[in-house]
């Protein structure tokens, strides 16, 4: 099976479940994500990244509960490693920096964190909690960070109850273009 039908049955085998404490299921959230990319007119690989960004979740398939357990599953490492074999960096690095990007944006503007669930603000404790300023420094230097803090923005407003978004076969293009070619 290619790789974008695996994503496409991934999201349909398992992405019904609850997003962590959000009014969304997984699926939803992802289309959400990617929705607000096209809208801001990001290229393929970022409307990609966002739809794919949280894919760690459904391929370990640990449960909703796992944040309550004090456990940090690392579903962004998951993600871009289980992404690498068919994306480029310009996918891979945008998920896998998606929750230093938080970090990041918690700690160059502190109004940000207003803006986080509170889902969201109990696992930015598991993931370490705000950057330090040299740490904010440092994300700034990574390729693909500022693609990150775009997703980690998107990612954050993909949360709405009932929003009305373009179904996943609509990112089936997307998804093929973002394609790295060998
Ligand atoms: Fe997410």
């Amino acid at each position: 099976m290619n790789i974008v039908d695996r994503i496409l049955e991934l999201f349909e085998a398992r992405g019904d479940a609850a997003y962590f404490g959000e009014p969304v299921s997984q699926t939803q959230h992802a289309l959400q994500a990617a929705h607000f990319a096209e809208e801001e007119g990001a290229q393929d690989a970022l409307v990609t990244a966002a739809l794919v960004h949280d894919i760690g979740h459904l391929v370990h398939g640990y449960g909703e509960q796992i944040a309550d357990q004090g456990v940090d599953a690392r579903h962004e490492e998951a993600g871009s490693i289980w992404l690498a074999d068919h994306f480029g960096l310009d996918v891979t690095e945008p998920v896998r920096l998606h929750v230093a990007a938080k970090r990041y944006l918690c700690a160059v503007g502190p109004a940000y964190l207003g803006l986080l669930s509170p889902a969201s603000l109990q696992s930015l404790e598991l993931q370490g909690g705000p950057l330090s300023a040299e740490e904010a420094r440092a994300f700034e230097e990574y390729p693909f960070s500022r693609e990150a803090a775009a997703l980690r923005r998107w990612d954050d407003r993909a949360k709405v109850p009932g929003l009305v978004v373009p179904a996943l076969d609509h990112y089936r293009s997307r998804l093929e273009a973002a394609i790295r070619i060998r």
